[in-house]
């Protein structure tokens, strides 16, 4: 007897995530989590790039900012060794929130209890089996073990998924030999900070604010001779395999900067200490007939500050498609979309973070001077904003199926501000239930009418605004465009193109 919906294995931001927006989809998930508290060893430090842009499509931006960290900070970005600095630019492309992932995963989490998921933690799953009508899950609990039946699993289970074998998925790619240590720290009284940030060491001399390279790795320092917390940040080649669950130590960075530097650096207290490795694997198939694979458990890549906004944006993409195939409205291949569009952003995103690689790893000459020419043409502000837009993820264009298409179809739609009867809103506005929406922005009751026969599941806004980039738009509920029309295309193609674009993507109208 099915006795879950979904059940998503992993209580991570990409599993939380997939459980809120799965139950604004009128689901209901069942997330199963092995550690029995939320855990707190540091892991990623902040939250950028276009999920940002999602979470304001759900209300949830002013609840994350206000959680911050600190000041958001000035929109300087490493890229493999070097930077993009958007300081220059009124709005840049890439846009950060300083907020650690302990805190992102409690705000995730009480979004999630709030829209009343059903979350047990200290559940590990052990076992997961697969027909055509069902998945079965062997639960290790804290009362003993037990099964669950459900229509669907969704892997959310990290880097080293158990989900992903049983599935049988392969992983291909590659694991750097190199491990890369990041605290913040205080300073001892004997260590002074010059006004450029430059750190004065007693019986060594002056470690350069910046990038320090030698032939032992890497050591970074960023400091302030406001503030007596210092960045450091070391990268040495070295194969061992740490447990991202086994915390760093003070030590283990002291030992890492002598190795580097070949002098000790005295450090005060620790706030902040976390170590990663980079891999750069990608899984062959995100989907495995009812088993499916979200976050981490999919992808992993080699550079910082990208993780988390491609594994959240996965869940954002398969809930609605999920819920869908659940409510019986999914037409033919929906499913199978998730695999393409996020295998697609994925890959995308492997493609800019392997080339950080490139740039970070090298330590001859050779290298120097690829980072240097790399960072002569970052100073153009087209190549800049190329730049951000990749990293920021905001350049994704999904493969739409058809061959005639506008051109806004399969991007992220823009928050246009919208005047309507009732006032003043804007896209990200009307996208808060997680809906479809026809947006007619240049009165076209043809098109409305259209829709009409789907509005149990589209709903329909009519608006003007100042800048309209089409006439009408078809945005999905993860806020990508399916389908726009111009005033310049004839009245008597866009209403059967709309209505293909709406069975294609949402299914059989409900009869009349
Ligand atoms: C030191 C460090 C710094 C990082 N910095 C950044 C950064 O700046 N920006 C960024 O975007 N990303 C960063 N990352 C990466 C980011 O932390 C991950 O991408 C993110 O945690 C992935 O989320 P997830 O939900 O997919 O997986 P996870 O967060 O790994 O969650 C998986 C969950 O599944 C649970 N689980 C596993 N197996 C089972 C099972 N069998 N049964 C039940 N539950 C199970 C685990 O306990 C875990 O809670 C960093 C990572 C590390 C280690």
């Amino acid at each position: 007897m099915i006795e879950a919906d979904v059940i998503i294995v992993g209580a991570g931001p990409t599993g939380l995530m997939l459980a809120a927006e799965l139950r604004l989809a009128g689901v209901r998930p069942l997330v199963l989590e092995r550690l029995p508290q939320r855990r707190d060893t540091p892991k990623a430090g902040g939250l950028g790039g276009q999920i940002l842009q999602l979470l304001r499509c759900r209300g949830l931006l002013e609840r994350f900012e206000a959680a911050c960290t600190g000041p958001v900070p000035a929109p300087r970005f490493p890229f493999g060794g070097v930077h993009l600095d958007f300081t220059q630019l009124a709005d840049p492309p890439m846009h950060a929130l300083p907020l650690p992932q302990q805190q992102l995963e409690q705000l995730l989490g009480e979004r999630a209890d709030e829209l009343g998921v059903d979350i047990r933690r200290g559940h590990e799953v052990i076992g997961v089996s697969q027909d055509d009508a069902a998945v079965t899950v062997d639960v290790r609990g804290p009362d003993g073990p037990y099964r669950v039946i459900a229509r669907y699993l969704v892997g959310c289970d990290g880097a080293r998924s158990r989900v992903r074998d049983w599935a049988g998925i392969p992983f291909p790619g590659t694991t750097y030999p190199e491990v890369n240590r990041l605290a913040q720290v205080t300073l001892p009284e004997t260590v002074s900070v010059r006004g450029n940030g430059d750190l004065d060491v007693p019986g060594f001399g002056t470690i350069r604010a910046g990038f320090t390279r030698t032939g032992q790795g890497l050591l970074g320092v960023g400091s302030s001779p406001a503030s007596k917390v210092v960045s450091l940040y070391t990268i040495e080649d070295e194969t061992t395999e740490y447990d991202d669950d086994t915390p760093m130590t003070v030590t283990e960075l002291q030992d890492s900067i002598r190795r580097v530097l070949g002098a000790d650096l005295p450090v005060g207290e620790p706030i902040r200490l976390s170590r990663f490795t980079f891999k750069a694997r990608q899984a062959e198939r995100y989907r495995d007939g009812r088993i499916l694979l979200a976050g981490d458990a999919a992808h992993l890549f080699p550079a910082t500050g990208v993780a988390l906004n491609a594994g959240m944006l996965d869940a954002v993409n398969l809930a609605w498609k999920l819920a869908a195939d659940i409510h019986g409205q999914a037409p033919a291949g929906l499913l199978d979309t998730y695999h393409d569009e996020r295998h697609f952003a994925g890959t995308r995103t492997m493609l800019h973070t392997r080339a950080q690689v490139a740039l970070r790893r090298g330590h001859d000459p050779a290298a120097d001077a690829l980072r240097e020419v790399f960072q002569e043409l970052l100073a153009d502000e087209q190549p800049l904003r190329r730049m951000g837009a990749l990293v920021a993820g905001t350049d994704i264009r999904y493969p739409m199926p058809g061959s005639h298409h506008h051109a806004l179809a399969g991007t992220f739609t823009p928050n246009l501000t919208l005047h309507t009867d009732q006032g003043i809103t804007s896209v990200a506005e009307l996208m808060h239930p997680a809906r479809p929406i026809l947006l007619d922005l240049a009165d076209r009751p043809d098109l409305r009418r259209t829709t009409r026969d789907w509005q149990d599941r589209v709903d329909i806004h009519t608006a003007k605004t100042d800048q309209r980039p089409a006439d009408v738009l078809l945005i999905r509920p993860d806020a990508h465009i399916a389908w726009a029309a111009t005033l310049d295309e004839p009245d008597d193609t866009a209403a059967p193109a709309l209505r293909e674009a709406l069975s294609g993507w949402f299914g059989t109208p409900r009869i009349r």
